[in-house]
Formats: C-alpha cells, structure tokens, sequence
C-alpha cells in the first residue's frame, strides 16, 4: 500500500471524507523530502485552494500525520511524522530537521511533576544546532 493510501485510509477510519482535494494536498506533502512551509506548499499543490491546504496540513498535524517544526526564527515548517513521540534537531545553518527517537526530557518532566504536583500532559522540545555536515563544512574552511 502506498502512503497516500495509507494515509487516506486513516482518515476515513477517523470519519473524514478523503476528498480528490484533500489528496492532492497529502501528495504533495509526501513528495517534499525535508520539511516545508505551508505557503509553498499552497503554491505547489495545484489540485488544491490555498484555504483547504492551510486546513488539511492542520487536520494532519492533528492527527500525528504530519509534524510541526518550530525554526529558531519561530517560523512554522511541516514533514510527514514518523509514530511516536519523538522530538526534533534543527540545524540552523543549513536547515534541515533530524528526527530524534528518544525523548530527551522524559526524566526531568517526572522530576517537575513530582515538584510542581502537576500532572504534565505534553510538552514541545526542538534541539537547534549545528548538523555534523555543517559542523565537518566549517572545519575544513577554517
Ligand atoms: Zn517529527
Ligand atoms: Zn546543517
Ligand atoms: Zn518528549
């Protein structure tokens, strides 16, 4: 089965009609290698309006799809997810986000919530930084 499938069989399993728009929006996702901006992907994907791409990367995001990357400017960009709760490396230099398996903060947040008495329901953590392709780039000019 094909991810276009895949993800339109979620959909409809969730009670939302997978309509020729609406897949024309999660093709164009699927073709993007690394992550985009919802205002290029609006420009790129023909089959759809600008309104129903902004609100079907939203249903996505919503439901795990498609994740939601904060930039260290704060800019919002989108990648298809993997499953799981995962976290994020953004390298500032050259852009590109790493998936990062393992949550990173799982021991601290018991430690807070223990403290605080909260019980914590979710949190948003991106790592920025340099890649090791940026970082070995720098090295050799230097
Ligand atoms: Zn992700
Ligand atoms: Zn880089
Ligand atoms: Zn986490």
């Amino acid at each position: 089965m094909s991810d276009l499938e895949q993800i339109s069989l979620e959909l409809e399993a969730r009670g939302y009609r997978v309509t020729p728009s609406r897949r024309a929006v999660i093709a164009a996702i699927l073709a993007r290698k690394n992550h985009f901006a919802a205002d290029e992907l609006a420009k790129r994907c023909r089959g759809a309006g600008r309104a129903t791409v902004f609100r079907t990367i939203r249903l996505l995001n919503d439901l795990g799809v498609v994740c939601r990357v904060l930039m260290d400017d704060g800019s919002p960009r989108y990648l298809v997810s993997r499953s799981g709760h995962h976290h994020h490396l953004v390298c500032t230099e050259c852009g590109t986000v790493q998936d990062l398996d393992q949550c990173a903060v799982s021991g601290a947040l018991r430690e807070i919530a223990d403290a605080s008495g909260y019980e914590i329901e979710g949190h948003w953590l991106e790592l920025y930084g340099r890649c090791a392709a940026c970082r070995a780039k720098a090295a050799v000019s230097a």
